[in-house]
């Protein structure tokens, strides 16, 4: 599959964002482990926290081994979106990612962002990279606690109004790959994101290593 081919396939391609057009991995990474060494555990190898990272994030920060009972969730959650905040806009998009944008803009081809993140995130950080013209929606969520978005996607899908088989969603975790199930349309998973090729393989789709490669 290139992205020559899926703009003649499909009228409309769906984009999560984080790990797929944002690499934030880095960002995520020294994030989360800032909170494991402030409570003495070991930080994550990069390797190690592409195995652990899921959805619900709250799923992720146990496998970090951190405590999540009580309120401790909730508190490591808004040290991590402080954190994020204010250091969002140090990220770079992608290598080849504005060029599959552009290719699909010059077909045709609508695009949206369907996001687990808070929409007032989204929606600034999108404009930041100056990419808001691209997209004819931007689908976040009205929390900060990144627990799922197919509520968002199955009323995404209804509102668009474009027969599923005519969609693809371009994802970089299972999450992704579960939320297109639901919404019935095909999807593609980028490993360079937020979750290793070994767990993105998992779920028998097409998984790609780069933007660079679909073009
Ligand atoms: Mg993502």
């Amino acid at each position: 599959m290139t992205a020559e081919i899926i703009s003649q396939k499909y009228k409309h391609v769906i984009w999560d964002w984080n790990g797929t057009i944002l690499d934030d991995v880095k960002l995520c990474t020294d994030i989360i482990n800032g909170i494991l060494t402030k409570r003495n555990l070991p930080p994550l190898t990069l390797e190690k926290y592409k195995e652990v990272f899921t959805f619900p994030v709250i799923d992720y920060y146990k496998a970090a081994g951190l405590d999540i009972s009580g309120n401790n969730f909730e508190i490591m959650s808004h040290e991590f979106i402080n954190e994020y905040e204010s250091k969002k806009l140090n990220c770079s998009i992608f290598k080849g990612s504005l060029e599959i944008l552009e290719l699909f803009r010059n077909k045709n081809i609508s695009q949206s962002v369907l996001s687990a993140y808070s929409q007032h995130t989204l929606e600034e950080t999108i404009k930041y990279f100056n990419l808001d013209a691209y997209f004819i929606k931007l689908v976040g969520l009205n929390n900060i606690f990144a627990a799922s978005k197919t509520e968002n996607g199955k009323k995404w899908i209804k509102e668009l109004n474009i027969n599923p088989s005519e969609v693809i969603m371009f994802g970089d975790t299972l999450h992704d790959f579960e939320v297109s199930r639901e919404m019935g349309v095909d999807c593609i998973l980028f490993s360079g994101g937020h979750q290793s090729k070994e767990v993105l393989a998992s779920s028998g789709t097409m998984v790609f290593n780069s933007h660079l490669e679909l073009l």
